[in-house]
């Protein structure tokens, strides 16, 4: 069965088709109208997925080596995420469905983030997580510890009060000028610095439950203090500075996803969300594997941030259970599982 997927719920247009869990095309198509204000700004966001929604689709279709006829279902990002954005999204997929009478199917952004795991690209070498596994989700909107006890029942056990882990990677990286999104600069500049250099204030809060903006806080306070001596003290320190504020988030981080697997008694681990592509994230999960005794899943970059072949995966196990929605089903900004 071949199905079409659309994801628009933020700043990237993409389309996926899959041939049931097996992926055939996966076409991302980036927004760089953003970078100029330092973060997403919504409106811009959704009028360029109306200028690259069709292309997205065509080159999906295209890549695949299908042709439109083949489709058997449409897939879409029902939220959450940006209303404009997702409208985009949401509106084609149901008018591809009207058109061609195909059932839709509607999928949860975040639930299709942790099901990035069951992407299949080659049947022979394709290692899944066995249920019930822990999945730590950190993304630009969200910090959480989801337990995953099959492919649509998941459960959140912690979550960040505040801001995510992304976003105090971004607004850290704006508040010493680095542009947007600042993660992944952090993460190649922390490669060189050294992560003891300094230290931030940790949070304390019970259970699994995250808060990143009291490290926001602190990294600022601490670079006004010290540009008041010194105004060259983020160019002459960026690498350490990077070095030890990812050290401080992936701290915070690891601390909290050890309780959960103890607490629960769970060693199965995966990592899901754009955070997931940071490189001392996955050093990190990789030495707490051995200690722990955990196994250890995280999914290829390319998977890790927004794309429509989690939206397609996720679909298909709903296509199995024949789990359709309506034309009436409705965008959402925010939810949880
Ligand atoms: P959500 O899924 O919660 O709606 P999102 O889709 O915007 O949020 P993703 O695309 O999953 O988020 O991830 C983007 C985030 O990942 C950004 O905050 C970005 O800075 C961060 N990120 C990407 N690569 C890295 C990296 N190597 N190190 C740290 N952070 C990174
Ligand atoms: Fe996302």
């Amino acid at each position: 069965t071949y199905i079409l997927a659309i994801e628009s719920s933020c700043d990237d247009t993409s389309a996926a088709v899959f041939c049931n869990d097996v992926i055939l095309s996966n076409v991302v198509a980036n927004q760089k109208v953003h970078e100029a204000y330092g973060g997403v700004v919504p409106e811009l966001a959704s009028r360029a997925h109306q200028q690259n929604i069709v292309p997205v689709v065509h080159k999906a279709i295209h890549d695949a080596g299908i042709t439109i006829d083949d489709i058997r279902a449409v897939a879409f990002t029902r939220g959450p995420g940006l209303m404009g954005s997702l409208l985009v999204g949401t509106s084609f997929a149901k008018a591809f469905a009207l058109a061609r009478n195909l059932p839709l199917i509607d999928v949860n952004h975040l639930q299709a983030h942790v099901m990035a795991h069951f992407i299949k690209e080659d049947a022979d070498h394709f290692r899944v997580p066995a249920f019930p596994f822990i999945c730590l989700l950190v993304s630009g909107g969200n910090s959480q510890i989801v337990m995953v006890h099959s492919h649509d029942h998941m459960e959140v056990i912690g979550q960040t009060i505040d801001d995510a882990a992304g976003e105090a990677f971004d607004k850290c990286a704006k508040v010493m000028g680095l542009p947007y999104p600042g993660g992944p600069l952090i993460d190649k500049l922390a490669a060189v610095g050294n992560a003891d250099a300094f230290k931030f204030s940790k949070p304390r809060i019970d259970g699994f439950d995250y808060s990143f903006s009291g490290l926001k806080t602190s990294f600022l306070y601490f670079l006004r203090d010290h540009l008041k001596e010194n105004p060259n003290f983020i160019e002459d320190n960026k690498a350490d500075l990077c070095a030890s504020l990812q050290k401080s988030i992936i701290d915070i981080l690891m601390e909290k996803l050890v309780l959960a697997s103890r607490q629960t008694g769970v060693r199965t681990i995966a990592l899901a969300g754009g955070v997931s592509a940071n490189s001392g994230l996955r050093n990190a999960i990789q030495s707490a594997a051995s200690r722990e005794k955990w196994e250890v899943f995280i999914p290829k970059f390319a998977y890790t941030t927004d794309n429509a072949a989690m939206i397609a995966v996720s679909a298909y196990f709903k296509y199995l259970k024949g789990d359709f929605c309506g034309q009436d089903a409705a965008p959402f900004a925010r939810t949880e599982f």
